[in-house]
């Protein structure tokens, strides 16, 4: 059986023309329910205690980290109607209320701001908003319930649909990522039988959140391979070498942003790498179960990225994790066109039934 969760992430946005947007798992869910029914769809966070939550990040993050973001302060809070800054008067960094408190009406349209309408940048490129800290912990949940329902061996395959994504997180907000759920996943899962995990990521960009918590804290039972693209100017500039000692295998493909050099890495090439690399590193670790950092952004359909690979190298992925017979968790990563990630996940889902 196949089981699908997924958070409600609608109040976790940066500017409404960011990629990352709470559409992409939005549109997704809409297209699954269309087409399967409620079938494979699981409730999660059930009645639970924000606290165990807090407890599964603490696997892996560190409580100063955890702390800082469930209390989170800045100095800069912007009206997501028209992205203007509304900072100006705030010298000492403020906490969502406090700044709501002191400036109700936004400089650039006359909004009342309110928690739902504001957000700040937790990084450079990561942005937090009043509701972020607890939707993040909601994804933690979903992959928590979903591998709970894995231990049944019938329940092999399922899908965590959820923001923010997390591969390139270790202890500092990155990449749009606040918690780094596929290793908290791995952490979790061997606290509930599953001893060797193996986490495969097929991003487009290199999972360095991954690979440094893998770093901080080597453990013989957990392996990383990770197919991405590298180069002087691609996001985050890592993974360019592997290391066997820690288990970790590195396929970085060499290109540049301009289109011309996505053209070579077709379809062919990249099932070629899977069978040819990426496989007898998976059946050599012999893993009791596989977390898939699933990204879309490698489709070359992508707007922010892109190789030249279509649906076809996604179903065969899923094709060839199907014949290794083991439980396999899908976990969103990146992928910033709505409807290949609405296209291709259900096409998936049909092709393990
Ligand atoms: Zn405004
Ligand atoms: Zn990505």
């Amino acid at each position: 059986m196949i089981k699908i969760g997924y958070n409600n992430s609608s109040k976790h946005y940066g500017s409404i023309w960011h990629y990352e947007k709470p559409e992409r798992v939005e549109f997704c869910i809409e297209m699954l329910k269309r087409e399967f029914g409620n079938k494979y769809f699981v409730c999660t966070n059930t009645d639970t205690d924000p606290n165990q939550l807090i407890g599964l990040v603490r696997l892996v993050h560190s409580n100063e980290y955890v702390e800082k973001m469930k209390n989170f302060e800045s100095n800069i809070f912007i009206c997501r109607g028209c992205n203007k800054k509304n900072s100006f008067a705030y010298w000492n960094k403020k906490t969502f209320m406090e700044a709501i408190e002191e400036k109700s009406d936004c400089i650039g349209c006359d909004e009342e701001l309110n928690v739902d309408n504001i957000y700040t940048f937790a990084s450079i490129d990561t942005y937090y908003t009043y509701h972020t800290f607890n939707i993040a912990l909601e994804a933690i949940g979903v992959v928590r319930d979903l591998l709970d329902l894995m231990v049944i061996p019938k329940n092999k395959y399922s899908f965590a649909l959820i923001r923010p994504p997390g591969h390139h997180c270790n202890n500092d907000p990155n990449g749009f990522c606040v918690f780094n759920n596929v290793y908290v996943g791995a952490k979790y899962a061997q606290t509930i039988g599953f001893e060797k995990v193996l986490i495969l990521d097929v991003d487009f960009h290199h999972g360095d959140g991954t690979q440094r918590l893998i770093e901080a804290n080597p453990d013989p039972n957990i392996s990383f391979v990770s197919i991405h693209g590298f180069g002087e100017v691609i996001y985050p500039g890592t993974g360019s070498k592997s290391n066997p000692d820690l288990n970790i295998l590195n396929i970085p493909l060499e290109m540049s942003k301009d289109s011309e050099s996505r053209i070579y890495i077709t379809d062919e090439f990249y099932q070629e790498i899977l069978n040819s690399q990426v496989f007898p590193f998976v059946s050599n670790k012999d893993p009791d179960l596989i977390l898939v950092s699933l990204g879309f952004d490698a489709h070359k359909d992508d707007p922010l990225e892109g190789m030249n690979i279509t649906d076809l190298t996604y179903l065969y992925l899923v094709s060839k994790l199907k014949q290794l017979e083991k439980p396999v968790m899908f976990v969103l990563e990146g992928g910033y066109n709505i409807k290949t990630i609405a296209r291709v996940v259900p096409k998936m889902i049909k092709l393990l039934e």
